[in-house]
């Protein structure tokens, strides 16, 4: 496996890679999420290439940058794990050269949930995942249904500009049902064991639905309800939105997703299930 820095560098590497090329952007502190995204890619791809890069300009507080986690080692170590070809390490310049002055943003999509909550956060990851795919020329690249906006917002990003394939991955769940996240460091044992309550809320709502529940009310009460049994859960939003457009449903008829933000004091964790 190599590791690189520089764009040049970088552009070496790829030339030596056979085709077609799987990329699975990250933001490092890797854990079995990723690593299911690097295993699915080394599957379908003939070349892995992992990117690592803490992307301030998705970061609107900028005390949520400073804390984020960082283990360039042990990422290196589940990356060759898993089967990986080629890291990219980036630094900031390597990623925006000095004069950088391109912004990509995605509309619709990109207003409601994490949108609405992080206003400039959706076009700092476009841009970012623009200049990766950019550079790398990925002929495939993996994301996880665990940011299901975002997953979506840049699904339609590659699919207007005729850029590269986005492969969808599944959310990896600790055995109590919390999906894994980097920011999962963070929780103290009291916040991470109450965090469970994320999972079960998602999946009753999912199971009324299963049973026959159509109204979106009626399901966005039934996960409320599950969330307020938790007093350390601070709830920011209950979506319950088509699958395709992310707009409020009323009636369930459709594909929808089932998503929710909730702070556990100053760490805050995403969450979705799909419905139908
Ligand atoms: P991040 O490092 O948080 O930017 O995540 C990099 C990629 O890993 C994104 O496509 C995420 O959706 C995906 N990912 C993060 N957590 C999980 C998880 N628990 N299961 C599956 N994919 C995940």
């Amino acid at each position: 496996m190599e590791v690189v820095r520089s764009r040049e560098e970088l552009r070496r590497a790829l030339a030596a890679l056979p085709r077609p090329l799987g990329l699975v952007p990250t933001m490092g502190w890797l854990h079995a999420g990723h690593r299911s995204l690097i295993a699915q890619a080394r599957e379908e791809c003939a070349a892995v290439a992992v990117s690592i890069f803490v992307n301030p300009r998705q970061f609107d507080d900028p005390a949520d940058l400073a804390r984020y986690p960082r283990g360039e080692a042990t990422d290196l170590a589940l990356c060759a794990g898993a089967g990986a070809d080629l890291v990219w390490i980036p630094g900031v310049d390597d990623v925006y050269p000095p004069g950088f002055d391109t912004l990509v943003t995605v509309e619709r999509l990109a207003w409601p949930l994490e949108g609405a909550a992080r206003p400039h956060h959706f076009a700092g990851v476009t841009t970012v995942v623009a200049v990766l795919f950019g550079v790398v020329r990925p002929d495939r690249a993996y994301f996880g249904e665990k940011d299901g906006q975002q997953l979506r917002v840049i699904d339609r990003m590659v699919r207007d500009l005729g850029i590269t394939e986005i492969i969808r991955c599944p959310t990896v769940r600790e055995p109590d049902g919390l999906a894994l996240s980097s920011r999962n460091v963070h929780l103290s044992p009291e916040d991470r064991a109450a965090a469970a309550i994320l999972a079960r809320a998602l999946f009753a709502g999912r199971a009324a639905h299963d049973g026959g529940e159509r109204s979106a009310d009626a399901i966005r009460a039934i996960v409320r309800t599950v969330l307020s049994t938790e007093a350390r859960a601070d709830v920011d939003y209950v979506s319950l939105a088509d699958d395709a457009t992310l707009e409020e449903l009323t009636v369930v008829e459709r594909p929808a997703l089932l998503s929710l933000a909730v702070r556990f004091g100053t760490t805050r964790l995403i969450d979705n299930v799909r419905l139908g």
